[in-house]
C-alpha cells in the first residue's frame, strides 16, 4: 500500500525546519537565496542565503578547496549544518 508515503511526504512539506530551510537555499534565486554557491558532492550550482554563504566562505577562508556546502540531495540537513559547526 502506498499509505506510508503518503504520509511522510506530506508530514515533510508541512514540517516547520524544512521550510525554513527550502528559503534558505534552494535551485532558483530568491530575495534571501541570492549567493551562487556550488554543491561539493554533484557539483550542482545551488542559491544560498547569507547567513549559509558566510559560513560556507569563512570554512573555505583558509583552504579554498575546502567547500564544506553539500546540497540536500546529497546529504540530509542536519549532516550539511554539522559539517558547518
Ligand atoms: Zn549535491
Amino acid at each position: 500500500m502506498n499509505e506510508g508515503k503518503a504520509t511522510s511526504r506530506i508530514r515533510k512539506e508541512f514540517d516547520a525546519d524544512n521550510i525554513a530551510a527550502a528559503d534558505k537555499y534552494s535551485k532558483i534565486p530568491s530575495s534571501l537565496a541570492k549567493h551562487k554557491i556550488v554543491c561539493s558532492e554533484c557539483s550542482d550550482y545551488w542559491f544560498v542565503d547569507d547567513e549559509i554563504f558566510r559560513q560556507v566562505t569563512s570554512a573555505s577562508e583558509n583552504d579554498a578547496t575546502n567547500n564544506p556546502f553539500v546540497c540536500e540531495d546529497c546529504l540530509e540537513e542536519e549532516e550539511f549544518l554539522s559539517r558547518l559547526s
